[in-house]
């Protein structure tokens, strides 16, 4: 059955292939310039295709890591520089006298997960957590540019780089497995502190990264901390866009000294906020809202 399809493609294909060669296209035809098929509309095509292919997005992004670099020298002479905001630094305890540490979110900070995001515009889907777990299993995610040359050369520094992700703790392995294939610093598994980790005494409150950065605060000084998103620094008290830009106002001096934020443009807490976190709304009132929060006289 197998080989009778087969054999059928291919005579198929011949035959194509011969038609093309006899029939020539007249060389007075008309030249339409319109697709065949319309090319399916989708919010992210444009972020991820400059995630993946221009080279504004590798020089930012070498730029962010290469500036923050320059600074390390000074925050690990400096016993009070720290880069827990106050009240997580007061939890977690003095730090003065605590060996140094740099904590970085793991996607879109350290790992590339651009390939996922693609496929998800090629097949026209949104974000889902099985699809999701799947492809960290796969462990193909590459370096953000700039981050295992930072990473590394902390790591010789003596400083201790941990990852504070929303990925599973369940997924540590494939997490490490990832790290470690491209080049990024591994101490040992305890620097993977992954969504589902039970801190002693701290209150978990749903996804976010304040017990976890506690938890790294109570035994190291911080000396920077990286991300995508503004939960990789501090927690908003609700997912608006008041109280980001609130955050902003507060630690503004921070970003780019203790706080250094890699670009992404293809998903975050951003784009929630903007239709109060409601992902049930179908997708054309998700993008309604979406165009409702545009500036359009400034
Ligand atoms: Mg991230």
């Amino acid at each position: 059955m197998r080989t009778s399809l087969h054999t059928v493609a291919l005579l198929a294909t011949a035959l194509a292939l011969a038609g093309c060669h006899t029939l020539p296209a007249p060389a007075d035809a008309p030249q339409s310039t319109a697709p065949a098929q319309a090319v399916p509309a989708d919010d992210n095509l444009n972020a991820v295709l400059w995630l993946q292919r221009s080279m504004e997005y590798r020089a930012l992004s070498e730029t962010v890591f290469r500036a923050a670099a320059e600074r390390l020298d000074a925050a690990l002479a400096d016993p009070a520089w720290d880069a827990l905001v106050p009240t997580e630094r007061a939890a977690a305890g003095d730090a003065s006298k605590l060996p140094p540490a740099i904590i970085l979110d793991i996607d879109e900070t350290v790992l590339d997960n651009s390939a996922y995001q693609a496929r998800l515009v090629v097949d026209g889907q949104e974000f889902a957590d099985p699809a999701w777990e799947a492809w960290v299993e796969e462990r193909k995610a590459v370096p953000v540019p700039g981050a295992a040359a930072f990473t590394r050369a902390a790591a010789d520094k003596g400083i201790t780089v941990f990852y504070i992700s929303n990925r599973l703790a369940t997924q540590t392995d494939a997490t490490l497995d990832n790290l470690r294939s491209q080049g990024l610093p591994v101490k040992d598994g305890g620097v993977f502190l992954g969504l589902g980790m039970e801190v002693p005494g701290c209150e978990q409150k749903g996804s976010g990264k304040t017990c976890r950065r506690q938890l790294v605060g109570r035994g190291h000084r911080v000396l920077m901390q990286f991300g995508d998103q503004l939960g990789d620094f501090v927690q908003p008290s609700a997912n608006t866009p008041a109280k980001h830009d609130a955050l902003h106002a507060e630690y503004q001096t921070w970003f780019g000294e203790r706080w250094w934020v890699l670009p992404n443009p293809t998903y975050g807490a951003w784009e929630p906020a903007q239709f109060n976190g409601d992902w049930s709304l179908p997708r054309d009132e998700r993008r309604q809202r979406k165009r409702d929060a545009l500036r359009i006289d400034r």
